[in-house]
């Protein structure tokens, strides 16, 4: 094809894009502007997850009549005037495109009032033509309305995600920033019914209850008081924090504002993991509404068209304002650092294996008297494992743990054990109906193909009884709103497919429960090449003796390599 210039208004489409991805972002440019737009009440709603219909409205300051048409042009805005105002950017939006670009690819109509006017202004731009305005009765503040989002760009059109999956990113966004504005009303109403609802009463405490719950909002700790007399004020560090006892499986509970702007950033969220360290087990992860407040010069949001993105001037300084202003917080309601560890309660006391014993086992390890003749166990630990009493010496190749029992060396291969323990936990936890769910707060759609449809009809129930919430959505979709507790992939739905996945293979295993417990431990167990802490290691064999066939992993092949003092001593020639 000839090299030739495109055609404006193709190149508008193009551009559009890079803002205007899906309803989402469609609904962040607009809440931003009604935002920028000084509103206290804005309610946001959408039909067919936002191609049908996106319309947010404010309460704000509206658009003087003379200045509505312009609002659709290119790099229109009445937040920026010089260059030197993108230094110090104190609004959300400032670039301009956004309205221009949603009505390239979209019909929108706005109908605003500024205080001064009696009657509104409306005006409509079709796929980036101005076509009418008109006066009309309006209440104060802004409505825009954005129909059959993307008809002209059939390619972004299906590149979306089903209703429900575009639904719940619009629904993420409006409960994000009513977190990060307690002040302002925010309404969601979903194909007509209200999904969410803050009263704007200013109390971010009140916010998370319609967000999370109730319990959640009222566990949260306060972050900041203090922070005077502790000298860190720059920047200064606020917001609500999960306690050491209230965390979750993946990261994406933990939210950051910077000067009340959503952002996503890499070096904040190690800030707050680090500050949370050994508080938290391993792969837990805190709840956490933190706001970041710094004078506007120290951070540059004009890194990325979407606005989330930032880079800070001084980033040593905002890693250590929020680690330490978490930290004190932690430490001041708890002040012993304590790890949370979980004792497994699966097997009966007085259990002995009684396992096969595999091909790579020495003699010796089935001898329960060997560990009951050891001195260092304490009196209160029930002895029921086969194991005998391993010290954890350290890790090997990131992938096997190496201890010492009573009679030589045991490499332990820590993804088979792993596996071991989570089978056998989950495995119980069905038979006796005591799955732990961990709720997702925004369940996410899936949508399923006719065999893993089948799949999940079929085996509903043992499924639920694993952890699992599913929830039929329509036609081979479901709403996936919690799963096994110890599942700590941070992608839900990614790990509930997989699940499926292998449930349908079988995994070698026959009976369904089995197939289950399989699927769910191989996934979910650590892998090899995964460092572990002392800590964790000396938890997994803890663990691993309590269960009743630790030498093997579920497929029966060994989960240790058992080095007897014999053989050493035959192979170093010392006998
Ligand atoms: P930007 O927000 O980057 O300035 P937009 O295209 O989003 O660019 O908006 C263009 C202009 O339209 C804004 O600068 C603002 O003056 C005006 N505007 C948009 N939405 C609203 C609103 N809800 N209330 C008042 N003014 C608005
Ligand atoms: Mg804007």
């Amino acid at each position: 094809m000839a090299i030739r210039i495109l055609s404006p208004e193709v190149a508008a489409k193009i551009a559009a894009g890079e803002v205007i991805e899906r309803p989402a972002s469609v609904g962040k440019e607009l809440v931003e502007n009604s935002l920028d737009a000084q509103a206290t009440s804005i309610t946001v709603e959408i039909n067919g997850g936002g191609t049908a219909l996106i319309r947010i409205q404010d309460n704000g300051t509206g658009i003087a009549p003379d200045e509505v048409e312009l609002v659709f042009q290119r790099y229109a805005t009445s937040k920026v005037n010089s260059s030197q105002d993108l230094d110090a950017i104190s609004t959300l939006g400032f670039r301009g495109e956004a309205l221009g670009s949603i009505a390239t690819v979209s019909h929108v109509s706005l109908l605003t009032r500024t205080p001064n006017e009696d009657a509104g202004t409306l005006v409509e731009a079709h796929e980036g033509e101005t076509i009418a305005k008109t006066r009309q009765g309006s209440p104060q503040g802004t409505t825009v309305t954005v129909r059959h989002l993307f008809r002209n760009v059939p390619a972004r059109l299906k590149f979306l995600r089903s209703i429900a999956s575009e639904t719940g990113r619009v629904q993420a966004l409006v409960t994000r920033y009513a977190q990060a504005y307690p002040e302002v009303r925010f309404t969601l109403l979903i194909d007509g019914s209200t999904a969410f609802a803050s009263h704007g009463a200013g109390n971010m405490r009140e916010v998370l209850a319609a967000v999370y719950d109730l319990d959640t909002a009222q566990a949260m700790l306060e972050l900041g008081p203090g922070a005077e007399e502790s000298g860190v004020l720059d920047p200064k560090v606020w917001g609500l924090i999960g306690p050491p006892s209230l965390t979750r499986a993946n990261r994406s509970y933990m939210t950051f504002f910077v000067n009340r702007r959503w952002v996503q950033n890499r070096l904040l969220g190690y800030a707050l993991e680090q500050a949370y360290h050994g508080f938290l087990m391993e792969r837990r992860y805190p709840i956490a509404v933190v706001n970041i407040t710094m004078p506007y010069q120290d951070v540059d949001v004009n890194v990325h068209p979407a606005k989330s993105e930032v880079r800070f001037q001084k980033e040593n300084q905002v890693f250590s304002a929020l680690q330490r202003t978490v930290r004190q917080t932690l430490t001041s309601v708890s002040p012993i650092h304590q790890i949370q560890t979980q004792r497994p309660s699966i097997a009966a006391p007085g259990t002995v294996w009684r396992g096969q014993e595999p091909a790579f086992w020495p003699g010796g390890l089935t001898q329960t008297s060997e560990a009951a003749s050891l001195t260092s166990l304490p009196p209160t630990l029930p002895l029921r494992s086969a194991l005998p009493v391993l010290r954890v010496l350290g890790q090997v190749q990131n992938t096997y743990i190496v201890a010492e029992g009573p009679n030589g060396v045991y490499l332990i291969d820590q993804h088979a054990a792993h596996e071991r323990i989570l089978f056998e936990r989950v495995r119980e936890a069905m038979r006796r109906s005591l799955s732990e769910t961990q709720s997702i707060v925004e369940p996410v759609p899936i949508e399923l193909d006719a065999e893993q449809d089948e799949l999940v009809c079929s085996q509903r129930d043992l499924l639920k009884r694993s952890g699992f919430q599913v929830e039929p959505f329509g036609p081979r979709t479901y709403l996936l709103r919690g799963v096994p507790s110890l599942m700590t992939q941070a992608d839900h739905k990614e790990a509930f497919l997989r699940v499926l996945d292998m449930l349908n293979e079988g995994g070698g295993f026959k009976d369904w429960h089995e197939r289950l417990a399989y699927s769910i431990a191989c996934h979910t167990a650590i892998r090899a090449g995964a460092s572990l802490t002392q800590q964790e290691m000396v938890e997994m064999v803890l663990q691993l003796e309590e269960c009743q066939q630790p030498q093997t992993c579920p497929h029966g092949r060994p989960t240790m390599i058992h080095l007897s003092s014999g053989h050493l001593e035959r192979e170093f020639g010392r006998r």
